[in-house]
C-alpha cells in the first residue's frame, strides 16, 4: 500500500465514530485469527494422528477456531486438530503469533518482545520456545552437491539452573576454560552450496555419532568438503561418498576453486555474531536458537513465511 493511501485511510477512520472503530478493530483482530487458523489448516499437506499415526481421518466438527478430527483406527478414534501433539498446542492469542514472529524475526529481546505485544515475560519466553522447538524439528535438511561440514564450540551455559555442581559459576557469561574441553559443547555444521543447513549438538561429540548424523541428510552423489578429521574420512570410505579433505596449510583452506568450506565457516561466523547479543544461551537452548538462526538464513523474511516456519508447515509429521 502507498504511503499516500494509507494516510488518506488513517484519515477515514480518524473520521469515524468510537463504535464504528470498536468493530473495525474487533473485525480486524478477527481476520488476523482467522489468517493464522487458516495458515495452520493448511500447513501439513497430509494430516497423521498424533496418537498412533493412523492416516486419513475424518472432520469431526470444529473447536477454538480450527477443525477437529477424528482418527478412523477402530482402537484409537481419539480427536486432535491440525497443533494437538506439536510444541504449539494449547497456546493461546493466534492473532498475536504474527507479531511476536516479526519480534522474533527482529531479533528483538523477551523484554521488549512481550511489552509491544502486550503479553507478559514469562509467556513471551514460553512462545519463544515452543515456536523454536518446532523449528528445530525441522533440522534434519537433506542435503546435496557440494557439502561443507565443520565443528565449532560454545561455552556451557546453566543459564536458569539454580545450581551449578560440577565446576564455578562464571558471572555474566564470562570466559570458559579455553584448554578445558568440559567447558564447550561441540557442534557440527554441514551446510550444502544451495544454502540449506543441518547441525548436530551433540556433548560427546564421536565419530559414531558424526557418521548416525550425516548418514540419513546427505546424498550420496554428493561431494563433502571437510577439515582434517578423520570422521569425515571415515565416514565419505564406509558410505560411499566422495570427499575432499582440507589439510590447513599456510592458512590456505582452498583445493582447487570450489572445494572449500568457506561458506560454512562464515555461516559459523554470522552465528557466533548473532549469539553475542543474548550474552550467553543456555546449554539446555542451544539447539533452539541454532534453529532460530538457521530460519535467518534460509526463510524469507515475510510474515507469513515465518509463521510457516515457526508451525512447522512442510515438515514431515512424525506420530509421537
Ligand atoms: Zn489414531
Amino acid at each position: 500500500m502507498k504511503q499516500a493511501d494509507l494516510e488518506a485511510l488513517e484519515q477515514t477512520l480518524a473520521s469515524l465514530p468510537v463504535d464504528l472503530k470498536k468493530y473495525l478493530a474487533d473485525q480486524l483482530i478477527g481476520q488476523i485469527s482467522s489468517q493464522a487458523d487458516t495458515l495452520l489448516e493448511t500447513a501439513k499437506s497430509h494430516l497423521l494422528c498424533p496418537h498412533c499415526g493412523g492416516e486419513h481421518p475424518v472432520k469431526w466438527g470444529r473447536s477454538g477456531g480450527l477443525q477437529r478430527y477424528r482418527c478412523r483406527n477402530p482402537v484409537c478414534h481419539k480427536t486432535f486438530n491440525a497443533l494437538t501433539g506439536t510444541p504449539l498446542a494449547k497456546l493461546q492469542h493466534r492473532d498475536k503469533w504474527f507479531d511476536y514472529l516479526r519480534c522474533m524475526r527482529d531479533s528483538l529481546t523477551l523484554r521488549v518482545s512481550a511489552a509491544r505485544l502486550g503479553i507478559d515475560l514469562k509467556t513471551a519466553f514460553r512462545w519463544r520456545h515452543r515456536f523454536l522447538k518446532t523449528s528445530a524439528q525441522g533440522n534434519a535438511n537433506p542435503l546435496s552437491g557440494i557439502i561443507e561440514v565443520d565443528e565449532t564450540f560454545f561455552l556451557e551455559s546453566c543459564k536458569g539452573k539454580r545450581n551449578i555442581t560440577h565446576r564455578k559459576p562464571r558471572k555474566r557469561g564470562g570466559q570458559g576454560n579455553k584448554k578445558k574441553k568440559v567447558d564447550r559443547i561441540p557442534v557440527l555444521i554441514a551446510r550444502d552450496r544451495n544454502g540449506k543447513i543441518s547441525e548436530l549438538m551433540d556433548p560427546a561429540l564421536k565419530k559414531s555419532t558424526v557418521h548416525e548424523f550425516l548418514a540419513p541428510i546427505i546424498d550420496r552423489d554428493s561431494i563433502l568438503c571437510s577439515d582434517g578429521h578423520r570422521w569425515y574420512k571415515t565416514f565419505s570410505r564406509d558410505y560411499g561418498v566422495a570427499h575432499h579433505r582440507l589439510i590447513v596449510f599456510d592458512n590456505q583452506r582452498v583445493i582447487g576453486k570450489e572445494y572449500h568450506i568457506q561458506n560454512v565457516n562464515s555461516y559459523m561466523s554470522r552465528l557466533k555474531g548473532w549469539m553475542a547479543r543474548f550474552h550467553g544461551v543456555g546449554t539446555a537452548y542451544l539447539h533452539n536458537y541454532l534453529a532460530w538462526r538457521r530460519l535467518f538464513e534460509t526463510v524469507p523474511p515475510s510474515e507469513e513465511a515465518w509463521f510457516r516456519a515457526a508451525i512447522g508447515a512442510n515438515q514431515q509429521q512424525i506420530p509421537t
